[in-house]
Order: structure tokens, then C-alpha cells, then sequence
């Protein structure tokens, strides 16, 4: 029988629908694993393996799975065998220290003896060490915002992302500890055949991001215009052009990367581009 590449993502939680929605878009078949445990792809040599995210790294160590999505924040934490392959860019959050806010916070002195309720008591280790303070860390694995309130613990560092929950329970953000998005985590060595299939979804994945990112242009301009229009979106090689049955104008053709878009349509518009029209791509291959 062929090998399969076993991918272990999040069971249920903020990075299952994200990590389906990858494999899917990559062209994997694969079923939702609401009861299941794990579930083959029924186009591509994969097995899904459905699991907490927390134990991803631990499996991966065992050889249980050969790769994995988590939090960069749950990789850096575990500190199993694993490396990072790739950065997914979902999932974005903060992990950050919040006090009391009645508290007179003046800098990362003011945790000096204090003691920090977390569920990632190795990455506030690191943090301290960075910062030479010593104070103590009291690991507990969920509600870790309501320790100060009851009296475990005179700050907390967890996952903030809007700060509503901080704020019902009386606490301010004062320190990020670290930026986190989700990872493609795997083990040292994969067997060759394990590798091949690897490559191929990371190619998918790669075809997959950068259509994300980038969008299809198509403009009309004047000739005079092109060289200049050339310059702004050169696109993947070279713009495509195409003459106008109008004499003196083409149709240009190009990809335009996503982040500095608005500022490029500006300009575009400047050089006299007109009949702007920008297409999504579904997937980009260099
Ligand atoms: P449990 O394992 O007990 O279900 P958890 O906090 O590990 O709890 P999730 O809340 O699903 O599980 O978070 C999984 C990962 O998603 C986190 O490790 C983090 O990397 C990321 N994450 C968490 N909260 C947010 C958020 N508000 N916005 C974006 N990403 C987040
Ligand atoms: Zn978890």
C-alpha cells in the first residue's frame, strides 16, 4: 500500500475551520470531522487526523502524525521535535500579560515577585529570562483571566484578541509577550515518499496564499501610458497587451498584489488608466 501523509489538525476550536478550509482549497476531498477521529482524502494520499491542538506537538514527537497546523504560540510552548515548515498566516492573535486594572503598572519591573496565572508558562519563562525578572508562574489550563479576581495570581498572560474579556474582568493589557499565527509544524525527517507528498501540498498551499493575495488587473490606457503602467504592475513576468480597435489605446492586462493595491489604482488612474477592472484569482502559480 502507498503511504499516506498524516496531517493532525485542531479537533474543534478557532483553527479547525481555518485548516480545513487550506487542505480544502488545496484540492484535497476530504469530509468534516465533527464525530470523526481522522478521515482519508479521497483524491490525494493525505490522512486528516482530528485532535486538541495542545497534543499536536507531543503526536508529532511520537510519529503518531507527520505534520501539523497549531498556534505559533502552542509550538513555541510545547517545545517538542518539531520544526516549522511553514508559516499560514491565520489566525493571528497576541499573547500578552494584563494586571489588574487598578493597578499602578510602571514597567515590567512592577512583576518582579509577583506571580503570573498562564497556560504557557514556558513562553513567560523565556519572557522574564529576556526581561532578568524573576517572579513566579502559576500554570493553570482555562478562565485564566478570572485568577487575579479570585485572588490566585497578581496578573495573567493569555491570548488577547479584542480585549473585551480583559476589560469584563477588570484587567489591563500592559506587556505582549509574542505575535502568533498558525504554523505548519512537522517532525525531523519524513520518508522520501512522505516528502514528495509534502511538496506537493505545500505548492498547493503556496498557489493557494499568493491567489489570496493578489488580484487581476485589466485596464485600458493610452499608449504613451504603457512603459510607465509596465513599471508600476509589472504582474508575474510582463503585462500582456493588446491593441484597441480604438487607434493610440491597448488593453493591458496584469496582478497586483493585494496590500499596496489602492495606492497603485491611484497612480494607475494618474498615468490615465481607465475601465479599471480587478478580478480575484482562485490560484497563483509562479
Ligand atoms: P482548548 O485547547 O482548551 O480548546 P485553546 O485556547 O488552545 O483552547 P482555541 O481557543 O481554539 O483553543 O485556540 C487555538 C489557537 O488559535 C490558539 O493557540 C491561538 O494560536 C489561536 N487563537 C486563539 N484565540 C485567538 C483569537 N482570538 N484570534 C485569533 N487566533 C486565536
Ligand atoms: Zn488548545
Amino acid at each position: 500500500m502507498n503511504e499516506l501523509l498524516r496531517i493532525a489538525i485542531q479537533k474543534s476550536g478557532r483553527l479547525q475551520e481555518g485548516s480545513l478550509e487550506l487542505l480544502k482549497e488545496g484540492g484535497l476531498a476530504i469530509s468534516n470531522g465533527r464525530d470523526q477521529l481522522k478521515t482519508q482524502a479521497r483524491n490525494f494520499p493525505v490522512e486528516v487526523l482530528f485532535l486538541r491542538d495542545d497534543d499536536i506537538p507531543q503526536y508529532i514527537e511520537d510519529n503518531v502524525a507527520d505534520v501539523g497546523i497549531v498556534g505559533e504560540n502552542v509550538f513555541i510552548e510545547k517545545q517538542k521535535n518539531n520544526t516549522l515548515i511553514k508559516r499560514l498566516d491565520f489566525a493571528r492573535c497576541r499573547l500578552s500579560i494584563a494586571v489588574p486594572r487598578s493597578d499602578n503598572y510602571t514597567g515590567v519591573e512592577w512583576l518582579s515577585g509577583k506571580n503570573i496565572a498562564t497556560s504557557y508558562p514556558n513562553i513567560v519563562q523565556q519572557f522574564l529570562d529576556k526581561n532578568k525578572i524573576k517572579a513566579g508562574i502559576h500554570e493553570i489550563s482555562g478562565s485564566v483571566e478570572i485568577a487575579p479576581g479570585i485572588g490566585l495570581a497578581d496578573a495573567i498572560c493569555d491570548i488577547v484578541s479584542t480585549g473585551s474579556t480583559l476589560l469584563s474582568n477588570g484587567l489591563k493589557e500592559v506587556e505582549t509577550v509574542m505575535q502568533s499565527e498558525s504554523v505548519l509544524i512537522g517532525g525531523p525527517k519524513l520518508s522520501s515518499s512522505k516528502q514528495e507528498i509534502l511538496d506537493k501540498l505545500l505548492f498547493r498551499i503556496e498557489a493557494v496564499n499568493s491567489a489570496k493575495n493578489n488580484k487581476y488587473i485589466l485596464l485600458n490606457c493610452p499608449n504613451e501610458a504603457i512603459e510607465k503602467i509596465t513599471s508600476l504592475i509589472p504582474g508575474m513576468k510582463s503585462p500582456t497587451i493588446m491593441p484597441l480597435t480604438r487607434v493610440g489605446w491597448s488593453s493591458l492586462h496584469s496582478v497586483v498584489n493585494e496590500n499596496d493595491f489602492w495606492e497603485k489604482i491611484d497612480r494607475l488612474k494618474s498615468f490615465g488608466a481607465e475601465g479599471i477592472l480587478v478580478i480575484p484569482i482562485e490560484k497563483m502559480i509562479a
